[in-house]
């Protein structure tokens, strides 16, 4: 109650009366604003549960109409703070990213609601073959079954599937298929985007180009998407899934980077890695892969080396049934190349969408909310050993208090797959690998354990000269932004003045708004 109060007082207040003195053409007055106590709740938490930045109010549009009045009316307010506008996903960003301190949170999925399902539309054209139209607001999830109902995918995807496409496209969208099809930013074909300015742009390569790279792995800086045109290819309808353990990291990477090779032959249509350690070994998705008998045989492994590596591969196959015979064969000469332990090999047939949903929906976690501290990283990949010998060897093993159900995702990409006119950053190497520290943290203690232990990590990596890049970027500082982004920086301040001249979008990055 006091919360509404005071956003009543201070906040809403003065917006409404900038949106009851500008041009009638902008709907002034009739914006769906809410600042109730849930709506208010939900724009300030994240799947961190790390940073609670309390907005003055919440949109919830029922068109893209009224988030261009928004940005329009946020534009006429000379107030910084309270003109900032961020839309919200499905706020699994970890550290604040979708909020908007005494500004105005956008909560996308409203739009979807008004829409009745029509904002996922399957469309084959004469010269682009097929794809699909997503609104930004959707979930993966929905696009999956939307497609798969046409025996279509689209080929590159994330672990999790409850992440909004505006959400996943303003970061990259990574998994196991990235190193083949490159990230989901690299697999759009054109956008809708409302820029900072109230535009609805369409871009694409040859349309607004500039607006079109900058927006992909742009942290939200230039634009909202309230679409984005997706190229879908016949979906598989099953896969073979193998788990391979390996006690020897230099067997586990140089297998990785076999896999992921364009030489690699037969090859396999989805390659990532993950670090077993004593806690995390009987989370329930890896558990499918074992038997207990097997679970207990990897702890006996374990005792030993402290920290073993596995490789997930897979190949996708067509066929309504199970096993048939030419994909278990090419399977089998695809892992006959390979150095895993040789009595550590799990191996399972699932269909697609079984593979592709393997984690499971996170929305509703019983209280207490954990926190997820979580760090993450691209590493170059000439500097592979010396950060498993200094961190994941080093440092992992010794973390205190880790809880079962962190994971760690380690593997590699090529970095061919990304167009540099992106605003995604990578490190400057043809592979690199990507790192996953997923720390979930039951008490704020141990959240801080795990943040302290991410800073170490961030520590050894300055002194021993690795070259890291963070995925999902979070800094306290102006030097800081600018050393991530390096030769791109001028051209990402370049963007904002064109696009968001007023610095209104996405204040939660800290990018240009250090509130
Ligand atoms: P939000 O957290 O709501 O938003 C993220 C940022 O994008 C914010 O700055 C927001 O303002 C901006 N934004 C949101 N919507 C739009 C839009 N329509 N237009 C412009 N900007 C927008 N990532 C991977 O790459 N691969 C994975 O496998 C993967 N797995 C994950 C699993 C879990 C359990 C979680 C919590 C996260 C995972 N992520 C993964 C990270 C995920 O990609 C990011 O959290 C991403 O931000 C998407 O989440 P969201 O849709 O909830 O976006």
């Amino acid at each position: 109650m006091a919360i509404q109060l005071r956003l009543l007082h201070y906040t809403l207040f003065p917006l409404l009366l900038i949106a009851a003195s500008v041009n009638a053409n902008q709907r002034p007055g009739s914006l769906p604003l809410r600042n109730d106590s849930a709506a208010v709740r939900l724009a300030s938490t994240d799947y961190g549960n790390l940073v609670h930045e309390i907005p003055s109010s919440v949109l919830f549009p029922t068109s893209v109409d009224d988030i261009v009045d928004l940005i329009k009316l946020s534009n006429h307010n000379d107030d910084h703070r309270r003109r900032g506008v961020a839309a919200r996903g499905h706020g699994h960003s970890i550290r604040g990213q979708a909020m908007a301190r005494g500004g105005v949170v956008v909560n996308m999925a409203s739009l979807n609601r008004s829409c009745n399902g029509a904002r996922i539309q399957v469309v084959r054209d004469k010269e682009l073959g097929f794809y699909v139209d997503v609104g930004g607001e959707q979930l993966w999830i929905d696009v999956l079954q939307a497609t798969l109902r046409q025996g279509l995918a689209p080929e590159s995807w994330t672990d999790y599937l409850y992440l909004t496409v505006g959400g996943t496209l303003s970061n990259a969208g990574i998994s196991g298929q990235a190193f083949l099809h490159g990230p989901q930013i690299s697999n759009v074909l054109e956008m809708d985007v409302i820029t900072g300015k109230g535009e609805l742009m369409t871009c694409s390569k040859d349309k607004n180009p500039d607006l079109f790279f900058g927006v992909l792995g742009g942290l939200g800086q230039f634009g909202i998407i309230t679409r984005a045109r997706i190229p879908l290819a016949k979906a598989p309808t099953r896969v073979k899934w193998a788990f391979l353990v390996y006690s020897n990291f230099s067997d586990f990477s140089r297998d990785q980077e076999k896999l992921i090779a364009s030489t690699m032959a037969p090859a396999p249509d989805f390659v990532e890695g993950l670090l077993v350690t004593t806690e995390n070994i009987t989370q329930q998705w890896r558990s499918r892969f074992s038997s207990p008998s097997n679970q207990s045989a990897i702890a006996d492994l374990l005792k030993k080396q402290g920290i073993l590596y596995a490789i997930e591969v897979v190949k996708y196959y067509h066929s309504h049934t199970p096993a048939s015979p030419p994909t278990d064969k090419e399977f089998e000469r695809l892992l006959k190349q390979l150095s895993f332990i040789p009595s550590f090999i799990f191996s399972r047939d699932a269909s697609y969408f079984e593979f592709l949903t393997r984690v499971s929906n996170l929305g509703n976690l019983p209280a207490p909310i954990p926190f997820h501290p979580w760090l993450n990283l691209f590493i170059p990949k000439s500097r592979i050993s010396d950060f498993n010998a200094a961190v994941l060897a080093g440092m992992l093993p010794t973390l205190p208090h880790p809880d079962p159900s962190t994971v760690y995702i380690f593997y590699p990409l090529n970095r061919n797959k990304w167009d540099a006119r992106m605003s995604a950053v990578t490190p400057d190497e043809e592979v690199f690998y990507t790192l996953g520290l997923l720390h979930t943290s039951t008490t704020s203690d141990n959240a801080e354990i795990n943040d302290k232990f991410n800073d170490e990590v961030m520590r050894i990596c300055r002194e021993e000269g690795i070259q890291v890049k963070q995925y999902f970027p979070h800094y306290q500082s102006r030097q800081e932004w600018i050393n991530h982004f390096g030769p791109k920086w001028p051209i990402m301040k370049h963007k904002k003045a064109i696009f968001d001249p007023k610095r209104i979008l996405s204040p939660g990055q800290r990018i240009f708004n250090h509130i």
